[in-house]
């Protein structure tokens, strides 16, 4: 499985997909990030 790093934040993620991290895809924001995180 090819990884490539997100623009956005760095992290490794499939090229064709929208990344799990920050949520975006090719500059765009495709997907909603929780950005609270209230579990430990
Ligand atoms: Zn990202």
């Amino acid at each position: 499985m090819t990884l490539v790093p997100c623009p956005q934040c760095k992290s490794p993620k499939p090229p064709h997909q929208a990344c799990p991290h920050c949520g975006t895809f090719r500059g765009r924001q495709v997907i909603r990030i929780k950005t609270k995180r209230t579990a430990a």
